[in-house]
């Protein structure tokens, strides 16, 4: 399975991203993640990183797509993936729709969690309270200021790809202030739809398939006399008029041997 999170910053995506990793033995891709421990491994991308996201802008694009695409070559990514803050920009949609062709991958779809600016503000306010209370150091852009910017840049640059996803038909917008919980409901029955509805096409495209005996039919080089075991083993199934080829067929078979 290979999800897209779309969703301002507060909206609940890591939460909802970790409740699928452990449901569906998947891995979460977070670019902010990735970043972040570039940022404190001071490696030559965090270096370049650092700054802007402090100030609550985006990323060059080049710089995030080239960390998403080394990792989703990573063995865990192989049984699926969710990409958590990625993309962000129409062109890093793109970039993410060339680099799964080349890859041979699908995109099963993309998930947008809608919430109103106010309840981001309160939610971001608890996740600073809630890092302070496990000891753990705040974020730099979680604070009313940089979330303020983040905010721009997302209906800025992030927004439009709600649009751009929609018009291939991969994208399911829910309500991003409901409850943990009935989010996580919402998300496992598009999931579950999803799946039936594609158990439902495999289905109808296997009645399409023609059946073997038609199959036989089809094949010049297929005769009873020539090729008896098949054309027995197809007797059984087939109309009156190919039972009596075959039985006309197979005298002369026995006549053959004697
Ligand atoms: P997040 O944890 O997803 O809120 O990301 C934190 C910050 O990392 C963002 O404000 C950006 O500065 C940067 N960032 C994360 N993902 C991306 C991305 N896909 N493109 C550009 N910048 C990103």
């Amino acid at each position: 399975m290979r999800l897209i999170l779309l969703g301002p910053p507060g909206a609940g995506k890591g939460t909802q991203a970790q409740r699928l990793v452990n449901k569906h033995k998947i891995v979460q891709l977070s670019t902010g993640d990735m970043l972040r421990a570039a940022v404190k491994a001071a490696t030559p991308i965090g270096l370049k990183a650092k700054d802007i996201m402090d100030r609550g802008e985006l990323v060059p694009d080049d710089l995030v797509v080239g960390i998403v695409a080394d990792r989703i070559d990573q063995p865990d990514a192989k049984k699926g993936f969710i990409l958590d803050g990625f993309p962000r920009t129409v062109p890093q949609a793109e970039a993410l729709d060339r680099m799964l062709k080349e890859k041979g991958l699908g995109l099963h779809g993309v998930i947008e969690l809608k919430v109103d600016d106010g309840m981001l503000l309160d939610r971001i306010e608890k996740r600073v309270k809630d890092t302070v209370a496990r000891g753990e150091p705040v974020r730099a852009d979680d604070n009313a200021e940089t979330l303020k910017k983040r905010l721009t840049a997302y209906y800025a640059q992030t927004a439009p790809l709600a649009a751009y996803y929609k018009q291939k038909g991969r994208l399911w917008s829910l309500d991003g202030m409901a409850s943990i919980e009935e989010v996580a409901r919402s998300i496992d029955r598009i999931l579950e739809a999803r799946t039936a509805a594609k158990v439902a096409r495999g289905a109808a495209a296997q009645a399409r398939q023609p059946s073997r005996p038609a199959q036989a039919k089809a094949s010049p080089k297929r005769t009873a006399a020539s090729k008896a075991k098949p054309a027995k083993k197809a007797v059984k199934s087939v109309t009156a008029k190919r039972k009596k080829a075959v039985r006309r067929a197979a005298p002369k078979k026995r006549s053959g041997r004697r």
